[in-house]
């Protein structure tokens, strides 16, 4: 089948696939479920979903939940689309599997696990370096889980490393987001952890995400801000965004690497956004800050006895209807609604 584009001339680029919405942390900017919604996709179902979008032009696919790790059969559906990999360089078929995960499970066996499966990169997300830090940031008790937490994550960092998710070539970053107000003060030491660890640091703007998050505009640190507390530092050269990505980078003139921004709030980036986001119970969204009720419910296509080329055509039509550019409206005043479904079911 064509590759999708939708009504903003928009093409399907990227599959971001929830693998549950459960998460063994409570990070107070995103509160997870405690419990999986009903009717989970089995993983037959699921990888009917990554071929079908594949088919469609996908040619990255990013899993993530709730924390993804959380999954036991996340190697089984990793090894199982692998033949869905592009055959040539710029022919169809994935070019890129990535998972983001708070690291908090993440050993160096099933570092090594994943490895073999075929994972090409890894996103891990941590938001403070001390106890205090980590532990307000990840809905922990106090300071000394947080420690716990922290030394898992760091820990985290290094077996990804040794399995082989080389940081220098990218498949090997480090997400924190940053709100003003709670922990702007561990915006210097998390550049500076990963400085000294060879990571790109993603920085994320806090997001209007989902509804339980209390989320203000005065508790977003911008980009700009992030960007210029830290080039009074270490000096920086912006490197752009490229096309269809969330992030702008930018690296430090020492050589010492690069940081990313992303700044969903601040500058929208709703004009090249090529992304699918489906969830573990199969609800595909074509929009982060959808309302709960705007997803379409792939089950119906995704029957023992079903033809894989419905469940493309509904997808085609889904995309081909797409016209989301929340965060741009938001931007133009348009926007104020918090009718958002919840990040961590929508896999972020
Ligand atoms: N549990 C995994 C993790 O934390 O990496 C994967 C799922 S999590 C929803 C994916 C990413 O979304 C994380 O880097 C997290 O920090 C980010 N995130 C969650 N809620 C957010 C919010 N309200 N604003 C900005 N980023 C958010
Ligand atoms: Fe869990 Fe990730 Fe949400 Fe934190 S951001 S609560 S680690 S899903």
């Amino acid at each position: 089948m064509a590759n999708a584009t939708d009504r903003l001339n928009r093409p399907l680029g990227v599959l971001r696939l929830s693998l549950t919405a459960r998460c063994n942390l409570a990070c107070p900017y995103c509160l997870p479920d405690g419990v999986e919604p009903p009717g989970l996709l089995t993983a037959t179902q699921r990888l009917q979903v990554v071929a079908a979008a594949v088919a469609l032009g996908a040619h990255s696919l990013r899993l993530t939940g709730g924390e993804p790790l959380l999954h036991s059969g996340l190697e089984e559906l990793i090894a199982a689309v692998q033949p869905l990999r592009a055959q040539s360089k710029e022919g169809p078929g994935l070019r890129q599997i990535a998972l983001t995960s708070n690291g908090t499970l993440l050993s160096a066996k099933r570092a090594r696990a994943l490895r073999a499966a075929g994972l090409d990169r890894i996103t891990l997300s941590l938001d403070g370096t001390t106890g205090a830090a980590v532990a307000g940031m990840a809905g922990l008790a106090d300071a000394s889980a947080g420690e716990r937490t922290l030394a898992a994550v760091l820990a985290a960092i290094e077996h990804a490393r040794a399995a082989g998710f080389d940081p220098a070539v990218g498949a090997l970053k480090l997400n924190a987001v940053v709100q003003r107000g709670r922990n702007h003060d561990q915006l210097l030491p998390l550049a500076a952890l990963c400085r000294e660890r060879g990571l790109e640091l993603r920085l994320i703007e806090y997001m209007d995400v989902g509804n339980r998050n209390g989320w203000s505009r005065a508790a977003v640190l911008s980009a700009a801000e992030m960007v210029e507390q830290l080039g009074a530092i270490w000096p920086l050269e912006p490197l752009g965004r490229d096309n269809h990505g969330t992030a702008s980078r930018w690296s430090y003139r020492d050589g010492r690497g690069s940081i990313a921004v992303v700044a969903s709030v601040s500058q929208p980036f709703c004009g090249d956004c090529n992304r699918l986001r489906v969830t573990a119970d199969g609800i595909a969204y074509t929009c982060l800050f959808a309302s709960p009720d705007s997803g379409t419910d792939l089950r119906p296509w995704l029957k023992t006895d079903s033809d894989p080329i419905e469940l493309e055509q509904a997808l085609a039509g889904l995309w081909k209807h797409r016209n989301d550019r929340y965060s741009e409206e938001r931007q133009q005043g348009a926007r104020g609604d918090r009718n958002h479904a919840e990040m961590a079911y929508l896999g972020g």
